[in-house]
């Protein structure tokens, strides 16, 4: 059985090396001819820890190809996983038609049975599009079958997380690709489950906006503690004690970013919308979120009160840390609000500066890039942390304060022990603490 994976982005790319490492024959396809180039000379374009190891091995072994030529790539495959984009629309709804581009050339290009498998995050219902997409442009009585393998891999960690998930969601209508894919994830039989296609698109959003929900539950915590004498790091770990409840995604902050959560909250609110469901929960978890940058631009303003031409260090600019990923991150609207303030901005993150410098490129002057977090605090009259990545846990925070101007320190992952770094002299705020 040969597998082709369609889209070499964070999910495809890290699909088609994974599939490959199971001991699958897999083709990785993408329009962008460069990506590919890349991709195939052993280089990943994208900074995943792990990944680059597995694509030189699999590449080497012979099992697993690139190619641009996405007709032979679909035509040579008995099995398409489609990795694409679902970006979102003003409205929110998912933008489809990378999906649809997809589903028409697979159909020019059908030359026998084959099980197109979305993997892709997609709207419930969105297999019947599928099927009549490739149904109306299709050029032979062939026939194929839909299905849907969401995929849970988190950014950071996403090699582990697709060679050891915790459950494989496989939403067939026929049984013929029901074998096929639970064969294909054959080493890991005891975490499959199978449902029918719309119910495993729904646990794909269902899952996600859950977990931008549990962030802004405890943010919304966060903010009742800042009025209190509580502590919301003791009230999310008494609570995440329970097992009923969990530890994970109790974390208060600067909240959720991001390729999917924002897009698949906004994507589930709109589906369940149009189709009648009253979605206010999601909206309100939604609007939480929406509030984080603007409550810590707020701190910022009442440590600095005036922010033109004040010099500010910023720490972490990936949405979460191990990524080089900006999408959605709260440091694009932390950097818009202080830049339109008039603040000048010394950046550092370990991997996401090349991909900032497109948004935000470097003027020597209101925009700085430095290469560590020593030099982004460098002369500056506060340092704001943005992305918990571990480096900047174990900092030397002595020597960050010598060589700060004012040693004021504005949390916004909680990072720091409070007592701690106000021993030391810093004037420090973060996040649901007093
Ligand atoms: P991405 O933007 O990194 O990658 C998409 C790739 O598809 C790009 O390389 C693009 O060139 C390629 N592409 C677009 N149109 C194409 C076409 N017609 N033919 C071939 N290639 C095409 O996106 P991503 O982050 O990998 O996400 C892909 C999907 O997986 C999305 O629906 C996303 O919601 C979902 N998802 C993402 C994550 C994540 O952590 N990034 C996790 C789970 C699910």
């Amino acid at each position: 059985m040969k597998i082709a994976v369609f889209g070499t982005g964070y999910v495809g790319l890290v699909t088609a090396v994974g599939l490959a490492e199971f001991g699958h024959q897999v083709l990785g396809a993408d329009k962008d001819g460069d990506k590919i180039r890349m991709i195939a000379s052993g280089k990943v374009p994208i900074y995943e820890p792990g990944l680059e190891e597995l694509l030189v091995k699999n590449l080497k072994s012979g099992r697993l190809e690139f190619s641009a030529d996405l007709g032979r790539v679909a035509r040579e495959s008995d099995v398409i996983f489609v990795c694409v984009g679902t970006p979102p629309h003003d409205d929110g709804s998912a933008d489809m038609s990378q999906i649809e581009e997809v589903s028409r050339l697979i159909a020019a290009n059908l030359n026998g049975y084959k099980v197109v498998v979305e993997k892709s995050t997609v709207p419930v219902r969105t297999s019947s599009w599928i099927k009549r997409t490739i149904a109306l442009y299709k050029k032979t009585d062939l026939t194929c079958d839909v299905a849907s393998n969401p995929e849970f891999l988190r950014e950071g960690s996403a090699v582990s997380d697709f060679l050891h998930p915790d459950r494989i969601i496989i939403g067939v209508e026929s049984e013929r690709a029901r074998d096929m894919l639970v064969g294909i994830y054959r080493r890991h039989e005891d975490r499959i489950l199978i449902t029918n296609i719309d119910t495993a698109e729904l646990i794909k959003h269902a899952s996600n906006s859950f977990l931008a929900l549990k962030i802004s539950y405890i943010n919304m915590i966060a903010d009742l503690c800042e009025k209190t004498e509580a502590d919301v790091e003791l009230v999310a770990r008494g609570m995440g004690l329970d097992p009923r409840i969990g530890g994970l995604f109790l974390k208060a902050g600067l909240g959720y970013g991001g390729s999917c959560f924002p897009k698949d909250v906004k994507a589930l609110t709109k589906i369940g919308e149009d189709l009648g469901v009253s979605m206010g929960l999601l909206r309100e978890g939604e609007r939480i979120n929406a509030e984080r940058v603007r409550l810590f631009i707020h701190k910022v303003k009442q440590a600095l009160w005036i922010l033109k031409d004040k010099n500010i260090g910023i720490l972490g600019l990936s949405f979460k840390p191990e990524t080089d990923d900006i999408r959605e991150a709260p440091s694009l609207k932390v950097i818009r609000h202080l830049l339109a303030e008039g603040a000048r901005l010394r950046l550092y993150d370990p991997q996401a500066m090349t991909p900032m410098k497109q948004v935000y490129p470097e003027d020597g002057e209101r925009i700085v890039y430095c290469d560590s977090a020593l030099e982004a605090a460098r002369g500056v009259n506060a340092l704001l942390l943005v992305t918990e990545w571990e480096e900047f846990k174990r900092l030397d925070l002595e020597k960050v304060k010598e060589v700060m101007a004012n040693p004021i320190l504005i949390d916004g992952r909680n990072v720091f022990d409070p007592a701690a770094v106000r021993a030391m002299g810093f004037e420090y705020s973060s996040i649901g603490r007093k």
